[in-house]
This record gives structure tokens, sequence and C-alpha cells, in this order.
């Protein structure tokens, strides 16, 4: 089958890799302009250096055991590292939370800048709408957040843009400043305090360089109630807030940015990978089992296992 995915995160790109093994011909599209998904690693400008933030998410686990494996084959390719200040259990990206994503994305067909409008039946085949064309495949995987789910199958599968309607992610105000000193703090990251829901010196995970850099998130209950609040306005309390935490002035800020994700922790629908063999149309993500990275791996691979039960393996 030739299969188009939409949506190159970890979810797309992990029923990518199964599905090409089993010698399927892949092509993904993808909205944003490079590698990333909420994976995403933004790089700053600053006067002493290049500063890098890992903005969406901040690390990950490796629980489950085939995704285990997965993260030791990109630890020995040097994509992944631990990360023991988030935990034992705790592993990032390298040299980005990003490089993962590239990684994977190297080895396919990806077309990023491409946003896939509609799609539509045509006899037998599927027809990808974009701004620039049409593309043709035989079966179709949605691989994207779940609110944006139900704009591009509810016209095939109207229950399914149901359950993705009903599964609400939660917004995060996500704050990136680089420092022209260390921020004075034993440790490298702090939870829950005050409006902060996580803060991170991003510049301590592995393989990471660049001036001191800090990521610092607004709790999901704080982001929501100020989600339409000017970014200036989040960069000044968000920032008030780690001085607080931290108990010392900051260093002088050698930039600063703010970044809004709407849609950011994704709920979870109690389901891993949905597949309708007669539409040969499929769904993954990480909203259909729960927030995690993890979950968005797991679930690209039961996808692929569902479409192609025979040879993936999954
Ligand atoms: C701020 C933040 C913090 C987080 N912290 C953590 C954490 O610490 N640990 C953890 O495990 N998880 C965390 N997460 C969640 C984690 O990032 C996700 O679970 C995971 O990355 C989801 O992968 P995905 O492939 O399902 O979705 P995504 O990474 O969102 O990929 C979907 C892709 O679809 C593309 N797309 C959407 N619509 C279209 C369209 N119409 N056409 C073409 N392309 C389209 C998007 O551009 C995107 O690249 C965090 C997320 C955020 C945002």
């Amino acid at each position: 089958m030739k299969i188009a995915i939409i949506g190159a995160g970890l979810a797309g790109l992990s029923a990518a890799a199964a599905l090409q093994r089993a010698g399927h011909d892949i092509v993904l599209f993808d909205k944003a302009r490079g590698p990333g998904g909420r994976m995403s690693t933004r790089r700053v400008e600053t006067a002493q250096d290049m500063a890098f933030f890992d903005h969406g998410a901040q690390y990950f686990t490796a629980r489950d055991a085939d995704f285990a494996a997965e993260v030791a084959r990109w630890e020995a390719a040097g994509t992944a590292a631990r990360w023991p200040a988030a935990g034992d259990d705790a592993w990032v990206g390298t040299p980005g939370m990003n490089g993962i994503i590239k990684a994977l994305a190297a080895g396919h067909d990806v077309r990023w800048n491409c946003r896939i409008e509609t799609i539509a039946r045509d006899g037998t085949l599927w027809q990808l709408a974009h701004a620039d064309g049409v593309e043709t495949a035989d079966a179709v995987i949605v691989a994207v957040p779940a609110e944006q789910v139900g704009d591009l199958v509810a016209a095939h599968q109207a229950e399914w843009a149901g359950l993705a309607q009903a599964t609400r992610s939660q917004p995060c105000w996500t704050v990136m400043a680089a420092f022209d000193a260390r921020v004075e703090f034993a440790a490298d990251s702090l939870r829950n305090c005050g409006a902060i829901g996580w803060a991170a010196r991003n510049s301590a995970k592995p393989g990471r360089s660049g001036p001191e850099s800090w990521v610092v998130q607004g709790s999901p209950d704080w982001s929501a109630e100020h989600l339409e609040d000017d970014g200036d306005a989040v960069i000044a309390r968000l920032l008030a807030e780690l001085a607080e935490a931290v108990g010392e002035g900051l260093p002088g800020i050698l930039a600063v940015q703010a970044h809004r994700w709407r849609y950011a922790m994704s709920g979870a629908a109690g389901k891993t990978a949905l597949w309708d063999g007669s539409l040969r149309l499929g769904l993954c993500g990480d909203w259909l089992i729960g927030p995690r990275i993890e979950n968005a791996w797991v679930s690209g691979r039961a996808l692929a296992g569902l479409a192609d039960p025979d040879r993936t393996g999954a």
C-alpha cells in the first residue's frame, strides 16, 4: 500500500517505521517547518552564543518493553540519554528533544510545511488536499492532536471525530529564558511552585551547549486561566515566580520568549489506536492512551499492527 501519514510527530513516525519495514510505501505530511511536533527544540540567538530550549516535552520514561528497546537503540545512536535530574527513569533527546524526531524523520519521505486541509475518497483511493495540490494514497493515517482530528475525519468516521472532540488537552504557557550567568539554585528542576508547574535548567540536560537556559512552564490551571494573556505579561509573571522559587535575584537576561501551547498535555480516550479496514483509515497519537511521549510511540506502533498484522509483527 501507499500509506499517507498526516503528522510527523512521534506517533506518526512510529507507525511509519513499522509499516515501512513491512514493505509499504510511506509518505508523511507535517504542517510545521521542521521536525519536532510537541517534542520541539527552539534555537535562539543571543549576544553570547546560540541558546537551545526544549519548549515542549521535557523528558520521558520508557516503561513499555518494546519502547524501552527502541530507546536503547536511540541511546546507542546518540539521540537519547538519561537525565537523572528528572528521575531515575527519565530520558531526553540529544542534543535536543527534537533530535529523536529528526533522526526518525531522516529515514522517510516527509513533506514539511505541508498542512493537509481535507481527505476525500475517490473510489478505493484517498485524496489528500494541501495548498499546492492533491496527493493520492491507498490508506491514510491521522497522527495529529485530538483537537485537530475532527476536521480531517468527521466526514468519514463520525464516531472517531466525536471521540477526539471529547478528549480535550490542557494548555501550557512556556517561557524560555537565557541568562548571562548561572541561576544559583542547587537543583536543575523544580515543580509546582505557585503559577509554575515545572521549570528546568535546559542547559544542564546531557549534550546541550550554549548559555545558561531555563524553560519555565505555567501549571495547567494557571495556563488555562491566562491563556489569552499577552506574552510579555506571562514572561514577567513566570520569571518573577522563578526568582521567588530559587530565592535569589535572576542573572541578566540574554534572550527571552514565550510560547502558548493551546494543546499541550492531551486527555486520554481509553484506546490505543484505531483502524477501519474497509476505509483503510487509521488514527494514532498520545491522546488515545494519555499525554506521554511513550504513549505516542506505542500508539503508532499499535496502529501499524492493526493495519498490517501479518507483516509488522507489532
Ligand atoms: C509543553 C509540553 C510539555 C510536555 N511535557 C511532556 C513530558 O515531560 N513528558 C512526556 O512524556 N510528554 C510530554 N508532553 C507530551 C508529548 O510531547 C506528547 O505526548 C507527544 O509528543 C505527542 O506526540 P504525537 O506524535 O502524538 O503528537 P505531536 O507531537 O503533536 O505531532 C503531531 C504533528 O501533526 C502535525 N499536524 C497537525 N495537524 C496537521 C495537518 N492538518 N497537516 C499536517 N500536519 C499536521 C503537527 O505539526 C505535529 O508535528 C508535553 C507536551 C507539551 C506541549
